[in-house]
Formats: structure tokens, sequence, C-alpha cells
């Protein structure tokens, strides 16, 4: 059944671009980009960067460094801002920063981390970078259907999704957000990439500017299909009631290892020290222990829970419980608690108590 299917038109790939307008709250063009969300990232960065010129590259945790590997590539002067894992930067930080090298052109933000657990505050992120003119670059793939995510309000100038977080859909196809000023530094930049996968201005000409009637190159129809099967999905729901079911699974899985926490002597505690820099795809645990035994502990006992251990160093001290998706619900929440419980040798039952309590207070 897949594998016959009639081509998919250009109407209903516009159409599909359209409804990814409305989920990023942007009248700004969408291009629904062929690839994980790791092209249009790129794609944005090496298209708007200047050689020469120089781009703020806020760093709250691995995507930023990466970000800031393509920066350097494009011939940008790279100025890192890096704050600590457990907290989020403030707009304070962000102002300093550009008072401090006035000179800057782009700055590129990361709104939640899945891989560390925070998210940051970009609507005032966005009002400092636009007041100083410089083009905001927004990697909002952990936060879309996660939390709010007001692209044209905020001011945000290149805003970058993928499915497969929170809208529970395909990780082959992402978009990206470009707005006049983005599109107007893009083609200004002689080395923005041409005749090229990278390519947005490519894009644009021909597809975009072209009035949309024929696509460039066969789309990457599964996925595309999937993606509109997500869009409809969240649309059913309702975008406010999937954020709400993010928050309410964020709330419940930090009040349930907060009450883990004295009961196995301060082993488990939240990694991000302030709920409001929490985010609501997943929940970072800072262990005594060897988070990456832990980690494999819970799957023995459940296997399909969506636990894991923080990446590199952080394997060690983190534990990553996802619940983003089809696993932001109270049972799987819940499921991922006793689990935790069970694997550390505590009583479950006074975690499954604050999360069921925190839920409801949330939605
Ligand atoms: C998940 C995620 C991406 C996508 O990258 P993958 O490594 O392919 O999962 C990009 N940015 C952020 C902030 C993410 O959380």
């Amino acid at each position: 059944m897949l594998l016959d299917l009639p081509p998919l038109t250009a109407d209903r790939f516009a159409a599909i671009e359209d409804r990814v307008a409305a989920l990023l709250r942007t009248a700004s063009d969408v291009i629904v980009t062929q690839g994980e969300a790791l092209l249009p990232l790129e794609a944005a960065i090496k298209g708007a960067a200047h050689p020469g010129s120089t781009a703020l590259n806020i760093v709250t945790g691995p995507y930023g460094q990466t970000f800031g590997g393509w920066l350097r590539d494009a011939g940008a002067k790279v100025v890192d801002l890096a704050v600590p894992y457990e907290t989020a930067v403030s707009a304070e930080q962000v102002a300093a920063a550009l008072d401090a090298h006035p000179e800057t052109g782009f700055v590129s933000l990361v709104h939640a981390e899945a891989a560390t657990g925070n998210t940051n505050p970009v609507a005032a992120i966005a009002e400092v970078v636009r007041r100083h003119g410089a083009l905001l670059m927004l990697d909002a793939v952990a936060s879309v259907a996660a939390e709010p995510l007001l692209t044209d309000a905020w001011g945000v100038d290149l805003c970058v999704i993928g499915g497969q977080k929170a809208m529970g859909g395909p990780a082959g196809v992402s978009a990206v957000s470009v707005s006049d000023r983005a599109w107007e530094r893009i083609a200004a930049n002689p080395a923005a990439p041409r005749r090229s996968y990278l390519s947005l201005l490519d894009w644009k000409e021909r597809w975009t500017d072209a009035g949309r009637t024929q696509l460039p190159h066969a789309p990457a129809q599964l996925e595309m299909l999937a993606l509109e099967e997500c869009l409809a999905a969240i649309e059913a729901e309702t975008l406010d009631a999937v954020i709400a079911r993010h928050r309410a699974a964020a709330a419940a899985t930090r009040a349930g290892v907060l009450a883990l926490g004295p009961l196995t002597r301060g082993a488990l505690t939240p990694y991000v020290t302030r709920a409001e820099d929490a985010a609501p795809v997943a929940t970072t645990v800072r262990t005594t222990g060897n988070a990456t035994e832990l980690a494999a502990e819970i799957r023995r006992r459940a296997p399909h829970l969506p636990v894991q251990a923080g990446g590199g160093l952080l394997s060690f001290t983190m534990l990553r419980i996802n619940h983003y998706g089809p696993a932001a619900t109270p049972e799987t929440v819940l499921a991922v608690l006793e689990a935790l419980a069970q694997a550390t040798g505590v009583p479950a039952a006074p975690a499954v108590t604050a999360a069921t309590e925190a839920w409801e207070r949330a939605v």
C-alpha cells in the first residue's frame, strides 16, 4: 500500500507548507525541507551568515556547539555565549554580549533543548536581538507543539522545526520559515549556497517565487504524507491541548523526581535547577550513580520506556526522560517514575502521587 502511491502534487505540497506556517504562527515563506532538521539548520546558517561578519552563537546544549562549527565554516567570526546546561540563557546576558560586540549581525539560539532539558525565554531574547538589528535564527525542533512558538510576534527571522519530537511525526522532513529581512540578507550573501541541496535561495526561485506550481525535485513522499497526518492530528486535538499535554508531562515528571529525591538520599535530582527553565519535551535528572547503568536497568525492566542517559560526558551524570509526542501521557510518565523508583530500590507511591497531582494542576 505504501509503495504504490500516486505522485504528491505541488498543490498538496504547498498546502502542507501552509499548515506548517499556521503552526508556526507566521505569514513568512515556509519551506518544507526534504531531510532531517539539521538540513534547514545548516542551510539557514550557511545562507545568512556572511563571510567576515560577526555571529553571536548562544550555546545552551549540544546543538549550539554544532551551529558554531557551521558559522565558522561560513567564514563568520563567532562569539560564543555559553551557559551551564542546568540553566537557561537570559535576555540580559544576550544584551550584554551584543553590547560587547556591536557589529553582530546574526544570532543563533536553540529554543528548547531535548538533550539537556532546558528551554530559553525566546520572546525576551528576540526583542533584544531585534532592537540590535541582527537576524535571529531559532532551532525550534524540540519546542514546536510542546510550548508556545510565536515566530512573527517574537520577530524570529529563521525558525527551524522538525516533525519528530512533540509533533509526533516523521524525522525525514523538516521546515524553515524565512522572514523578508532574512531573504534580503541571504540574497546579499555572495557565499550563500546556490545550485546546492543547502540552498534556500534555489527553493525560493524555483518553488516559492515561481508560484509553487511545480516541485523542483521529487519530494520525500512518504515523509510528506506522514507530516500531513501529524498536522491533522495536532489540528484535531488542537495545538493548545497538545502544548498543555507536554507542559503537564514535564510538570508531573519533575514533581515525581523531586519526590524520589529524598527517598534516594539525593541520588536523583532535577538537572535543570529552576522549574521555569525546564523544557516541556524532556526532563533531565542529575544522578550520583552512573546514569548509563541506571538507564540500562530501567530498560531491562521496561524496554519501551523513553529513558536514556545523557550524551557524551553527560552519560555518567544525566538521565534523560523524554515525554514528547505519543509519550506525553500520564501513563508513560507514571510508568517511567515507577521504573525509576524500582531501579533505585525505593517505593514509587510518593512519586506517583506527586506526579498525578502535578499533572492535574497543569492541565
Ligand atoms: C532533536 C533536535 C534536533 C534534531 O536533531 P537529531 O539529532 O536528529 O534528533 C535539532 N535541534 C534540537 C534542539 C533538537 O532537540
